[in-house]
């Protein structure tokens, strides 16, 4: 089965934007670049869009490869091959990106998540499930200084019992959230970078709410987000930027 799909993306406050969104005639993908704190060192030369980008390519390459676990450890392999002897990939900070992708094969929908990139479905009946991956922000004592997220990353990044990233280790791929659905109960996917779904846990959206913005197109959803991120009376009781990196796909299942 063939879709339809139309992609957005806007660079937020930052000078370049990390998120990452490809489609192709029964696929697609959004990726986000997870960057570490300022001052954290990561042991590697190159940036984070630079990860996102070679990331990206290598799915592209061989999205029909295998399942979706498959296509992603191939792809981290790949990227990782990509850096020079001036990177360091055993580094427990090496740069990485949350990840959403989806696949149709024969009559289901495949779908995969690493990170907090996400995967909503509109089903025919005009339900909306959400399949993200949170467990960044499940780990027990979030620390609030450089010294601590140091030592945090080092302990949960891409570790058994912590937070998986695609990056530099092909193990993540094991521990991505996968799975598949009857693509026939499906009339629309959203596939979104979390500066879409902020909507959702900074502005009290519903996700039936986001799929109606995603019905009228990838750009009319970021702007939605961007109209609620300047709406906002109390913008500095966010960590982080004002405006992330906003990116979505849209499919119309036929
Ligand atoms: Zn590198």
């Amino acid at each position: 089965m063939t879709f339809a799909a139309d992609s957005h993306s806007e660079t937020g406050s930052g000078e370049e934007n990390q998120d990452l969104a490809l489609t192709g005639p029964d696929w697609a993908l959004v990726l986000d670049g997870a960057n570490p704190p300022a001052g954290v060192d990561v042991g590697c030369v190159h940036g984070v869009a630079w990860i996102v980008g070679r990331l990206g390519a290598h799915l592209h390459d061989r999205i029909r490869e295998g399942s979706l676990r498959d296509v992603l450890r191939s792809a981290i392999r790949a990227t990782a091959a990509d850096h020079g002897p001036a990177c360091d990939l055993a580094h427990p900070r090496s740069p990485g990106a949350t990840a959403a992708v989806v696949r149709m094969n024969g009559d289901q929908a495949e779908w995969l998540v690493v990170g907090d990139a996400a995967i909503l479905f509109e089903s025919t009946g005009g339900d909306v499930t959400m399949e993200t991956d949170n467990r960044m922000y499940e780990l027990p004592d979030p620390p609030d200084t450089v010294e601590g997220i140091r030592a945090y990353i080092d302990r949960y990044r891409n570790k058994p019992g912590g937070a998986w990233f695609a990056g530099a280790v092909p193990e993540a791929a094991d521990h991505a959230y996968a799975g598949s659905r009857p693509a026939a109960g499906v009339r629309r996917i959203l596939l979104c970078s979390n500066g879409i779904t902020r909507l959702t846990y900074r502005f009290g959206y519903g996700l039936p709410e986001l799929m109606a913005f995603a019905a009228q197109g990838p750009k009319p959803l970021v702007q939605a987000v961007r109209a609620a991120e300047l709406d906002d009376p109390d913008p500095d009781r966010w960590s982080g930027k004002r405006h992330d990196d906003a990116t979505a796909v849209v499919i119309d299942l036929p």
